[in-house]
């Protein structure tokens, strides 16, 4: 079987090694060799997605910093906790720097047989050339705007501001927060004992003084640096059709969603693990490699991962809603149902590992 995947990003590396792991060959197609992240940007991935990485992609031990209890907050009903989660066994999910994670998983493929990595050609003739499977994973090429336009999207009139701080030593910087302020939702995560990154999303495009509002809603660092802050306008969309005849869209093309609960990465593993499982599965009952990998992977996850990010969605909506309003008896619910166990077990269980309906 011989694939080729359209751009480098974190998602085309981490697909690309998932598939030469399988001994099939891949061609990289992009305009530029490398990319280059931005070093205060960090994501969170789950336990299991975690789990998942190191064995059938690459270990990442080294770059991880692992998160054993969330605790989340509400702005509305005066910065009082209204749900912790936390795993007695286990940490929940571990937070990694955007940088490291693609140029760990860059310098390993460049040593690897199986990979090619060229510059962008002409993509029509891209398309003649004998692939059984193409991934499109860069969502500016033309690839994307003649067959992977038609999705359903919403506009935040968001943004969200990312840096990191350095910060005295915490012996136990082990707690993700996140506030639902009037403005959004705050995260603070740490990624070390001396370093916490931070996301705010925040309504409109204003002119945010991102220092500041991290100096109001830091509850426990003394911070000695903030770094450069960067932002990304905010969206929800998911892609009506995963495919076009044997091209596969890939990655945040196929959905993105309010980076609230982290979830977007995590989404793209899940969707790696799935086209994993299928060619195991086509390969062990010697059936054909070909575009029907792509057919089943629409019939398997669309409607899930719809559901997903439609779910995010509603706890955006949930908070915003009270802040329209101005009450907190939301919160208040919140605060009540994050005291059910059965209730506080179904949310992490979700976020770890989506939505797997014969789970509950
Ligand atoms: C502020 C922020 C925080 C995030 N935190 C997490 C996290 O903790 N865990 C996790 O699993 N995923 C998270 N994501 C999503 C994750 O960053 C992307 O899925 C991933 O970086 C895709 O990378 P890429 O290099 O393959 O894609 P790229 O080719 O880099 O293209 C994706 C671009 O879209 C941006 N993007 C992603 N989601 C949105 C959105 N809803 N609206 C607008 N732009 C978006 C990405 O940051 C990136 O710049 C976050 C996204 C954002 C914007």
């Amino acid at each position: 079987m011989k694939v080729s995947i359209l751009g480098n990003s974190l998602t085309s590396l981490s697909l690309a090694k998932s598939l030469v792991n399988q001994g099939i060959k891949v061609d990289i197609f992009s305009n530029k060799k490398k990319r280059k992240y931005n070093k205060n940007q960090t994501i969170g991935i789950s336990k299991s997605n975690i789990d998942f990485f190191n064995k059938k992609i690459l270990n990442i031990n080294k770059f991880l910093w692992n998160i054993k209890n969330i605790e989340i907050y509400s702005e509305n009903l005066e910065h009082h906790k209204i749900l912790d989660f936390q795993n007695r066994h286990n940490h929940l999910f571990s937070i990694v720097k955007n940088f490291n994670l693609y140029n760990h998983l860059f310098y390993n493929l460049k040593k690897n047989k199986l990979i090619r990595f060229s510059k962008k050609t002409n993509y029509q003739n891209l398309l003649e050339k004998k692939y059984d499977l193409i991934f499109n994973c860069d969502h500016s090429n033309s690839v994307t705007k003649k067959f992977f336009h038609n999705r359903i999207e919403k506009d935040y009139n968001s943004f969200a501001y990312v840096t990191t701080f350095k910060h005295k030593r915490l012996t136990n910087n082990c707690v993700a927060v996140q506030i639902f302020t009037k403005r959004g939702p705050i995260a603070f995560l740490p990624i070390s004992s001396v370093e916490t990154s931070v996301v705010f999303s925040i309504k409109g495009k204003e002119n945010v003084n991102l220092e500041n509002l991290i100096k109001k809603y830091n509850l426990k660092y003394e911070i000695l640096k903030i770094n450069k802050v960067n932002n990304f306008e905010l969206k929800l969309s998911n892609l009506r059709s995963y495919t076009f005849k044997n091209i596969i869209a890939f990655g945040d093309i196929l959905h993105r969603l309010h980076p609230l609960a982290g979830q977007g990465f995590n989404m793209t593993i899940r969707d790696i693990k799935e086209i994993n499982s299928l060619i195991e599965f086509k390969k062990k009952h010697g059936l054909e490699l070909d575009r029907s990998i792509g057919l089943d992977f629409e019939k398997n996850l669309k409607d899930k991962n719809y559901l997903f990010s439609n779910g995010i969605d509603f706890i955006y909506e949930f908070f915003n809603f009270e802040n329209k309003f101005n009450n907190n008896n939301l919160s208040k619910l919140v605060k009540l149902l994050g005291k059910n166990n059965l209730a506080n077990k179904i949310f992490t269980k979700i976020a770890d590992k989506g939505i797997s309906i014969s789970d509950y």
